[in-house]
């Protein structure tokens, strides 16, 4: 789960990492009443579980408190990459001297975190990398060690971030282990123009795996950050959106997964993890398909599945009611596999739906959804 930012400096606030002064609020005469106890100038900025708030004009400066009630107004409401402006915080303005990027990365790959580290801030830390890869420090934590003050030292060097900026470093990493987080970031950290160290911005997502030791978060527990994924979850449906353009379903996690690297392996990209499990009922495949036909970038869905405790010809009989429930509007390839599977194509063949084909092998119906994909 990602935090908001005002909820992750709360975070680096507990561990004695500065932070401008700031108050939240949903309501542009609030911010009026924050603003005139923050001192009338203030920086206003929109709460989404996204970045690249400042370019889309979701960070504004405001001159006064009444300028601050007129920004908030023209902010809450705002769409930022699809998420809907709720709440903006109210922030002391901060003399900027010199931004940095900071960060605490899983990686993955590697089996460990990464620190981060870039003494030009400010901007995406991507572009940073794309244009000057050399202005990007990549440091691995040995999970045993964590980042001491040597560590720290080491990351801040790497950087060319100045030795002010080793304390920060040193908590940061408390707050991912102590918080269960696999990513902090930070961007800007800042100097001021008086020479302190300020976290400026702050993103940080924790492991949902450890939720259930991280009480404080309790209450968050149904909230998605995308809401195709909360539709999904409220419905019992173990679905992931992803940013492609072919839509998947299949049975089985490792069926699933391996779909959606045979569809990239067609040049396509998939829209989203859909795995309807055992039962595939004509209701969880009528769910699945409704949740992906309402994502606007799927131009075509797959439905890969292999029949075994589950025969084919039950799931191509809830293919065929759902196609009753649900108003098919982008082309449907089905590959159906396995127990029983003649019987379910031939049930497919007699409902005749036009926007359905099939293809009996996995490879030919993902290389048949790209193209229908590509052709949109
Ligand atoms: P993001 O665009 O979503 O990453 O939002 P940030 O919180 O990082 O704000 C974007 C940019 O606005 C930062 O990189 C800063 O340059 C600028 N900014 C934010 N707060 C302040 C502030 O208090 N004073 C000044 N001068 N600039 C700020
Ligand atoms: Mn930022």
């Amino acid at each position: 789960m990602d935090l908001y930012e005002h909820q992750a400096r709360a975070l680096f606030q507990e561990y004695g990492i500065v932070v401008p002064r700031a108050e939240v609020t949903d309501s542009p005469k609030e911010a009026r009443e924050i603003a005139r106890r923050l001192g009338g100038r203030v920086v206003v900025k929109a709460q989404v579980k996204t970045g690249g708030r400042g370019k889309a004009g979701g960070v504004r400066l405001a001159a006064d408190p009444a300028d601050a009630e007129l920004t908030a107004r023209r902010i809450l409401g705002m769409d930022i990459k699809g998420h809907t402006v709720g709440t903006v915080m109210v922030a002391e303005p901060v003399g900027i001297e010199r931004e940095f990027y900071v960060s605490y990365v899983l990686d993955r790959a590697a089996g460990r975190f990464l620190a981060i580290a870039s003494a030009e801030g400010g901007t995406e830390i991507e572009e940073v990398a794309a244009v000057r890869p050399e202005a990007v420090a990549r440091v691995p934590i040995d999970p045993a060690e964590g980042v001491t003050s040597s560590k720290a030292g080491e990351i801040a060097e790497a950087a060319g971030l100045p030795p002010q900026t080793v304390d920060v470093l040193v908590r940061l990493w408390e707050v991912l282990v102590r918080e269960d987080a696999v990513l902090v970031e930070v961007n800007p950290l800042v100097r001021t123009e008086q020479g302190h160290i300020l976290a400026l911005d702050g993103k940080v997502t924790l492991d949902d795996n450890a939720r259930f030791r991280q009480a404080r978060w309790g209450a968050q527990d149904a909230e998605h950050d995308d809401p195709l994924e909360a539709e999904a979850a409220a419905k019992g449906l173990n679905y992931v959106r992803l940013d492609g353009e072919v839509g998947i379903i299949g049975n089985g996690a490792g069926l699933v997964m391996s779909t959606l690297d045979v569809v990239a392996g067609c040049g396509a990209r998939p829209a989203n993890f859909l795995d309807i499990g055992g039962g595939a009922s004509a209701q969880i495949m009528a769910d699945g398909l409704s949740v992906i036909l309402s994502d606007p970038s799927v131009k075509s869905v797959f439905v890969n599945v292999f029949g075994g405790i589950t025969a084919c010809d039950a799931v191509a009989d809830g293919i065929v009611q759902a196609l009753d429930a649900v108003q098919l509007t982008k082309p449907l390839v089905v590959r159906l596999d396995g127990n029983n599977a003649p019987r379910g194509r031939a049930l497919l063949e007699e409902r005749a739906h036009p926007y359905v084909q099939q293809i009996s092998t996995m490879d030919g119906a993902a290389r048949r959804a790209a193209e229908l994909a590509a052709a949109d």
